[in-house]
């Protein structure tokens, strides 16, 4: 059967810079996991051994029953049969439930060490390497792969180690019973084994290729029905409808493929089930006519047989999910193999210099985005950098404040370069305030202590009220306490720039990066702002990216960046009396005022 197109351009899988990971990391992993929690394992397994033994007890109880009856009453009496067979349906229910109970609560506790554990890894990546990727990768890993495990852990591994325990008794019991039965088990092997690696071989990306083509049409007609008047308005009406044919067409073709792959392993599978029993019947009448077996081990046997059915059953129904959950796992382990650069925890730094050493640096390979710098930033100095949009000097503050490495050159705090020290120790020194402020989920405590681990509520309340949040902190419903971020007490922008600058001035660097810090505020709450932020200044180094041209006149020093480069270095005077780039811009400004 030949597939419509190339599944794996059906699934159109993306490229991705973030590595997937090899088997013996994903090995070393699992045992990991597994290490962690040995205990509610074998609780399940125990737990599930003896809901087995207890379904046991109905095929010998009938066969019992059979054998007695075939000989005339020696043996079991009904009643007694009917008691054990009760006694032992009711420890099965209980041990069975106990077993799903602990199997489910494990799930959870795996899959909730499966996030935690990638979440983890995932913050600390190098910011490089999530930038060269793209934070799509990262969270497509971190949403659909996850999803994706929940099946499999939740439902999947535990199916599969339940039945396989239930398959090992029912095999052993078999063994007890008659081996010679057992035998016939041989007769299923050949169509499962057969057609279940036909049907896997395809099956996997089939229904991958299935499911991404069916997203590719809901992702269709949601479009469409989205931007509705924009079709109507260019008369886009019948390429629309064309395109949506055509992924509709594309995705029953799948649909058909798969449907064909299970029209034929379901037949196959089935007949491995008969199989076996059709030859207990054959098989064991003939022992049982010659006297090999009696009538009651016969009984039995068939029992078994047909309980060996739904074990085998559920560990093909979910060896697909098994499959699919590698493939997921791959990814979110994938993330644990990115290699950390090399830092040195003992790098302390002399001094608060800042010192940029014919720095270049690009975001992709093989363009640069800055070509050489040199600056020298004395501790306590103002230093402002200007320049047209584009021109690198976002780039040159995240190197200054330690976010990226350099490709070639250093930046240096005090002789220690920041690509070398541990994050931590960098945000000690140094910090960047830009534009982004997030509102973390937690209580505003919460959120201030991710600047400082033991602040008291004493110095928190100090640090808002430097930056003129008191007033409103002291209307909220709970104080310190009250829940902010998604989901709790909503904040306005401005409130939240408040809430980073007053983490900046707990978390205490000497030397601040600031990049369009008060841009979200309206100009009026920004002047206020900026008098509560200068104050914070005092006494700090500070990069300052301008926007502005009298944050620049302020500044003690100017640097004008321009293609990657500096190309003017000095005071507002200096740089006006020497006529260039910035006096022409400065003279723009003025006039403009
Ligand atoms: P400025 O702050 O002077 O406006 P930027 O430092 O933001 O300049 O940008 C300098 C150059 O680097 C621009 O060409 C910009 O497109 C590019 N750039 C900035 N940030 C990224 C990024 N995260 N990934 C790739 N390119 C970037």
């Amino acid at each position: 059967m030949i597939p419509p197109e190339d599944p794996v351009a059906a699934a159109t899988m993306t490229g991705t810079s973030l590595p997937i990971a090899q088997e013996s990391t994903i090995r070393r992993y699992v045992r990991s996991l597994m290490d962690r929690h040995r205990g509610s394992f074998t609780a399940v397994v125990l737990l599930h051994s003896i809901a087995s033994i207890a379904a046991l007890v109905g095929p010998f109880v009938l066969g019992s029953l059979v054998e007695s009856l075939a000989t005339g009453g020696s043996g079991m009496g009904i009643d007694e049969a009917a008691v054990i067979f009760i006694i032992a349906l009711i420890i099965q229910t209980i041990f069975t439930r106990a077993t799903r109970l602990r199997s489910s609560i494990l799930g959870e506790e795996v899959l909730a060490d499966l996030r935690e554990d990638f979440l983890k890894r995932a913050v600390s990546l190098p910011t490089g390497v999530v930038e060269r990727a793209g934070t799509g990768d990262l969270v497509s890993r971190a949403t659909v792969d996850i999803d994706k495990l929940n099946r499999a852990v939740r439902d999947a591994v535990p199916q599969i180690t339940i039945s396989l325990v239930t398959a090992a008794f029912v095999a052993v019991a078999m063994f007890i019973t008659a081996p010679v039965l057992a035998l016939t088990w041989l007769l299923a092997v050949p169509p499962i084994l057969f057609s279940s690696r036909w049907y896997f071989r395809r099956a996997p990306a089939a229904y991958r290729a299935e499911s991404s083509t069916y997203a590719a049409v809901s992702s269709s007609v949601a479009e469409t029905v989205d931007s509705g008047r924009t079709i109507e308005l260019y008369q886009l009406e019948q390429s629309r409808i064309a395109e949506t044919d055509r992924r509709i067409h594309r995705w029953v073709q799948w649909e058909r493929y798969t449907l064909a792959l299970r029209i034929r392993w379901f037949p196959a599978i089935e007949a491995g089930y008969l199989l076996p029993l059709a030859g207990v019947l054959t098989i064991g009448g003939l022992l049982v006519i010659h006297g090999t077996i009696s009538l009651g081990q016969l009984t039995t046997g068939l029992l078994l047989t047909q309980m060996l059915v739904e074990p085998v059953d559920e560990m093909l129904m979910w060896y697909d999910e098994i499959q699919v959950g590698q493939a997921s796992l791959a990814r979110l382990v994938g993330v644990q193999e990115v290699p950390d650069p090399p830092t040195d925890p003992t790098l302390e730094p002399v001094d608060d210099r800042l010192i940029v050493d014919d720095v270049r640096f690009g975001y992709r390979a093989g363009k640069d985005v800055l070509h050489g710098i040199d600056l020298d930033v004395a501790p306590g100095e103002r230093l402002a950098l200007v320049g047209p949009s584009g021109a690198g000097k976002s780039t040159l503050g995240r190197l200054m404040a330690g976010i990226y490495a350099p490709r070639t050159g250093s930046v240096e705090m005090g002789g220690a370069e920041l690509a070398l020290m541990p994050t931590e120790n960098v945000r000690s020194q140094v910090a960047l305030v830009n534009q982004e402020h997030h509102v973390f989920v937690g209580t505003v405590r919460d959120n201030m202590r991710l600047a400082k681990r033991d602040a008291t509520d004493e110095e928190i309340l100090a640090a808002l009220d430097s930056v003129d949040a008191s007033p409103w902190i002291e209307t909220l419903p709970d104080g310190l306490d009250t829940e902010v971020g998604s989901g709790g007490f909503a904040l306005a922008p401005g409130q939240s720039q408040q809430l980073a600058l007053a983490r900046l001035i707990l978390a205490n660097p000497h030397t601040l990066v600031l990049d369009e810090a008060t841009s979200l505020l309206d100009p009026r709450a920004a002047r206020h702002l900026e008098r509560s932020l200068n104050a914070v200044l005092d006494g700090r180094t500070v990069i300052a990216i301008a926007h502005r041209l009298h944050t620049a006149y302020d500044a003690d020093r100017i640097a004008v960046v321009e293609h990657g480069m500096v190309s003017e270095l000095g005071s507002h005077d200096e740089l006006v009396a020497a006529d260039g780039a910035y006096a022409a811009l400065w003279r723009s400004w003025r006039d403009a005022d």
